[in-house]
C-alpha cells in the first residue's frame, strides 16, 4: 500500500518522487531535498534535529533548495500541513 506519509519531507512537508525513509518509514535515502535541502537520515533523524532543521530553513526565509523545482502555485503554508503530526 502506498502510504502518503512517507513520500514527504519530514522537515518542509515537500512531497518526494521516491520516499525519504525507504517504504517502511525504516531506512533513510540519505537523498537531498529539493526544498528544504534536508539529507534524509542526517538532519531529520529525530524529532529535536528535524525541529532544529526546519527552524532554520522558516528563519532564513525558507528558501527553495532548488529553485527551479519550485511548483507555480507553491505555498509555504500549505506544504507545511503536509508534515505528519508527530514530525511536528
Ligand atoms: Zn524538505
Amino acid at each position: 500500500m502506498h502510504n502518503h506519509e512517507f513520500y514527504v519531507c519530514r522537515v518542509c512537508g515537500a512531497e518526494q518522487l521516491d520516499p525519504p525513509w525507504g517504504e517502511d518509514g525504516q531506512i533513510p535515502s540519505y537523498d537531498i531535498c529539493d526544498c528544504c535541502g534536508v539529507e534524509f537520515g542526517y538532519e531529520d533523524m529525530n524529532l529535536e534535529s528535524i525541529k532544529h532543521y526546519r527552524q532554520k530553513w522558516l528563519d532564513s526565509g525558507a528558501n527553495l533548495f532548488r529553485k527551479k523545482n519550485k511548483p507555480e502555485n507553491w505555498s509555504l503554508d500549505r506544504q507545511l500541513q503536509n508534515i505528519p503530526d508527530r514530525y511536528r
